[in-house]
């Protein structure tokens, strides 16, 4: 048993931390966008929003050139998908649909656009689809370059962040501003490192950090500006350590595959309560896809191209160039000192599906226990995975160390 059982938590630290979730939670209810409505409406001619889809987009581009940049990752469970199934054939992921029902609904009266990072042909078909339907708006579809030479993919990916900026800069009036864009790349370098010292508080010390909790914060980073979401992880880390939870017996997972369309909160509480600390997951990558600062004294264009080269994570929306993603997933695995991975991906969802065999080979030819499960964000049974991956963690219990 844990000694921190021994002394409670303060009553201020426990009332400051359930105002940080319930405020994160409220934030991720939010899928029809409110709080950006309302925001808009208090300056209506000068405030704009533009959403964006997963995994990662230069959120910097988009507050230098005077615009809100929103994080969307589809409806969840919180939407009865009906217009938006009208669009798509049946055996693709369900982010698509739910993206068309909001966009239809609440979000044409909120965004101004939607950008879409070219990770998949859905995601493209998105884009396409998009477009048609509003024609008036700004629909940018971001081809990320999958050639990480300067001399090709960068001058591609520069040309991509220039005409990106060029929309943006026309839709809000602001003229474009080298200061303005590295001020940006400051506030996000500082966002990201404190989703990074987030991340490593739950490797070192995984019951101060629930699985479920980290998730809302970084969630909470969907609507909020880069200092105001900064604040907050701040805010929840140095509380963390005075909460005094006790640590459990469970077993350390890493989840890889849901990068894109999301589980359901309630699916990553289950997880975990079924005797899993999840160390580490990819579900909110977007927010840690860039593993180094970019450089804040040079071109900030030039800076996010180098860093997005030079230091983006592993991807299965990555072209893996000269390192396999199955050896980077094996060495994250050991660097977080899992006891076990779970493969967990949206159903249809090719790039993580088409990866997995790869990583099972890889995690089975370094001694690594896995299991696999599939998902949609609109999923309402837990009980089977519940069943699945509390074995899973007893197994490892039992005989992950023989
Ligand atoms: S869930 Fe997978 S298939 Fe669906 S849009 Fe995302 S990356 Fe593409």
């Amino acid at each position: 048993m844990s000694k921190t059982m021994e002394r409670p938590s303060s009553q201020a630290a426990e009332a400051a931390h359930k105002e940080i979730i319930d405020s994160c939670q409220r934030i991720y209810y939010d899928v029809r966008l409110e709080a950006i409505a309302a925001w808009k409406k208090e300056d209506p001619a000068a405030r704009k929003a533009v959403a964006y889809l997963p995994v990662y987009a230069p959120r910097e581009i988009f507050v230098g050139s005077g615009v809100r940049p929103v994080a969307t990752f589809g409806g969840g469970d919180q939407v009865n998908v009906i217009r938006g199934d009208s669009f798509y054939q049946s055996y693709i992921c369900h982010l698509p649909r739910s993206v068309v029902e909001l966009g239809l609904s609440s979000w044409k009266d909120t965004l101004e656009g939607l950008v879409a990072p070219a990770i998949c042909d859905v995601i493209r078909n998105v884009s396409g689809v998009w477009k048609v339907l509003f024609p008036d708006k700004l629909t940018y579809f971001l081809d990320l370059p999958q050639n990480f030479q300067s001399k090709c993919g960068g001058k591609f990916y520069l040309s991509q962040l220039q005409e990106l900026a060029e929309h943006l800069s026309k839709m809000s009036g602001r003229k474009p501003d080298a200061d303005a864009y590295r001020e940006a790349i400051v506030s996000y370098n500082r966002n990201r490192r404190a989703v990074r010292a987030l991340a490593k508080m739950r490797v070192e010390n995984p019951h101060w950090v629930p699985a479920w909790e980290y998730y809302l914060l970084v969630r909470a980073g969907d609507q909020m500006d880069a200092d105001t979401h900064t604040d907050l992880i701040e805010k929840y880390i140095d509380l963390a350590g005075e909460l005094n939870r006790p640590e459990q017996d469970n077993a350390r997972i890493m989840v890889v595959g849901g990068f894109c369309e999301q589980p359901p909160l309630n699916l990553i509480r289950t997880i975990e309560r079924s005797g899993c600390y999840l160390v580490d997951d990819d579900f909110t990558l977007g927010y840690r896809f860039l593993e180094q600062d970019a450089d804040e004294n040079i071109d900030p264009f030039q800076s996010l191209v180098d860093v997005y080269l030079k230091h983006s994570t592993y991807s299965s929306v990555k072209y893996e160039g000269d390192t396999p993603k199955s050896k980077r997933l094996v060495e994250t695995a050991l660097a977080k000192r899992a006891d076990g991975v779970l493969l967990m991906s949206p159903s249809f969802c090719d790039p993580s599906l088409l990866d997995r065999p790869h990583f099972q080979k890889a995690l089975e030819d370094a001694g690594i226990p896995y299991s696999t499960l599939q998902y949609a964000e609109n999923l309402g049974q837990f009980a089977p995975i519940r069943e699945q991956t509390g074995t899973f963690a007893e197994a490892i219990k039992l005989w992950g160390e023989g």
